[in-house]
């Protein structure tokens, strides 16, 4: 293992302290040691030429499916960190809807020993509200916490009981975790496949209203305000919960939420041509939703990017649309997805490096990931904006090949991942070997 690394000559942007300069980078015994236009003040390290790429923090995300244990078939935590690595993350927040979920000390205990021994990025795990995710019974937030469990979630489906969200909420704030809720009201979104509108009239499919995501956006805004514990609203997928959102943000209730690349970047006409591999939930909206959505990630009203990977085999998708199921396949293609909305100027590349840094560091209150100052892991993604590559899913670390970007060319490819100091990824043309596949 290389004990010292001199990254050279990269654009080096982290925004946790405002720094968009060119320079180097001295990464020492796994941790950020120095950063300076000049040369370092050690002698002893390996180089590794960086010139014409970016120099960022290493990629958070807050929202990903692992599928370990109980669908190995869809992903694993092995395959899915691989994934994570080629993407540029280096810390992922595995959602619990495992089987059996992730509910109980010993449940986080197995994810963190699997990641530990297979994984080859950090797995932070996030544990359950309820009791197998049924609905019914809080779980016991201090074991989950005391384990290791980073926040708290029935993602997948929304936490329907007001009671228990209240309650969870409470407790939560002791914690000082957030609450994650996939806010859906399942009474207006039954049997819903694609967005209610022009297009589920035109191909005859059930449509999932905006209102079955904004009334219960509605509501934990409500009960956040009351108990003064953090939400975190999952996937913002339309105009009119970000309105909410900003207007609670006004009154100071403690909400923070997260958007991913596919509802910034596909709206629902895209399922005409994409079919089940664009089916998500919640559902891709319309262009009104992903300019709002937009909008609210540059003025800070959303505070985050997550992928909600969600991996699944191509069985769950080659089938009837109202068979298949929601999800798609994120990690490995988000920066090159959300780069295009640079290039069309309508995202700034140091917000959607902040939306993929420090903010979820933030968000989960872990300051020390995300950055870059002195003294901090080593955890980089270096990224050439420029360069286009062809998403071919066949070569996916991951086993969930179900992403409508399938065969498409993007313009932005990370090309170095570094967790800890230690490269975890590299494109060929990098000459550095990732020490893992
Ligand atoms: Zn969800």
């Amino acid at each position: 293992m290389v004990d010292s690394l001199l990254i050279r000559g990269g654009r080096i942007i982290d925004p946790s302290q405002d720094m968009d300069k060119t320079g180097n980078l001295l990464i020492k015994e796994g941790k950020i040691s120095w950063v300076g236009d000049g040369t370092p003040p050690d002698t002893d390290y390996d180089v590794l030429d960086a010139e014409g790429l970016i120099v960022c923090p290493g990629f958070i995300d807050l929202h990903c499916h692992l599928r370990q244990p109980g669908f190995e078939e869809k992903e694993t935590i092995a395959t899915g960190t691989l994934a994570a690595a080629r993407g540029g993350f280096t810390t992922i927040c595995c959602m619990p809807n495992t089987n059996p979920p992730l509910d109980n000390e010993a449940m986080i205990n197995y994810v963190k020993t699997i990641a530990a021994n297979e994984g080859v990025v950090r797995v932070l795990p996030i544990g359950c509200v309820t009791v197998g995710r049924k609905g019914e019974e809080l779980v016991d937030m201090g074991e989950l916490e005391m384990a290791g469990a980073i926040a708290y979630s029935d993602d997948g489906a929304p936490v329907s009981s007001p009671e228990i969200m209240r309650q969870a909420l409470e407790y939560s704030r002791d914690f000082n975790r957030p609450v994650i809720d996939h806010c859906e009201n399942l009474f207006l979104s039954h049997g819903g496949q694609i967005n209610e509108g022009v297009v589920s009239l035109e191909l005859g499919l059930r449509g999932i209203p905006a209102s079955a995501e904004e009334l219960i956006v509605k509501r934990d805004l409500d009960l956040a305000r009351e108990t003064g514990g953090h939400v975190h609203i999952a996937h913002v997928s339309t105009g009119g919960s970000v309105d909410l959102i900003r207007a609670a943000k006004e009154q100071g209730v403690r909400v923070t939420a997260e958007v991913t690349p596919h509802h910034l970047t596909l709206t629902e006409e895209d399922v005409i041509k994409y079919r089940t591999l664009a089916k998500v939930n919640p559902p891709l909206r319309t262009r009104q939703d992903t300019v709002a959505l937009l909008r609210a990630l540059n003025d800070g009203v959303i505070d985050i990017v997550a992928t909600d990977h969600a991996p699944h085999t191509k069985a769950d998708k080659n089938c009837e649309f109202t068979q298949a199921v929601f999800g798609i396949s994120g990690l490995e293609t988000a920066l090159g997805s959300l780069a295009g909305l640079i290039f069309k100027s309508e995202l700034s590349l140091n917000t959607l490096i902040a939306a993929l840094t420090i903010g979820p560091a933030r968000v989960l209150g872990y300051e020390k990931l995300g950055t870059l100052e002195i003294g901090a892991p080593a955890d980089l993604c270096i990224f050439d904006l420029h360069k286009e590559w062809v998403v071919d899913t066949d070569k996916f670390a991951s086993r969930g090949k179900n992403t409508p970007l399938a065969g498409q060319t993007l313009k932005g490819k990370v090309m170095a991942t570094l967790y800890l100091g230690m490269p975890v990824y590299a494109d060929k043309s990098m000459k550095i070997e990732a020490k893992v596949d």
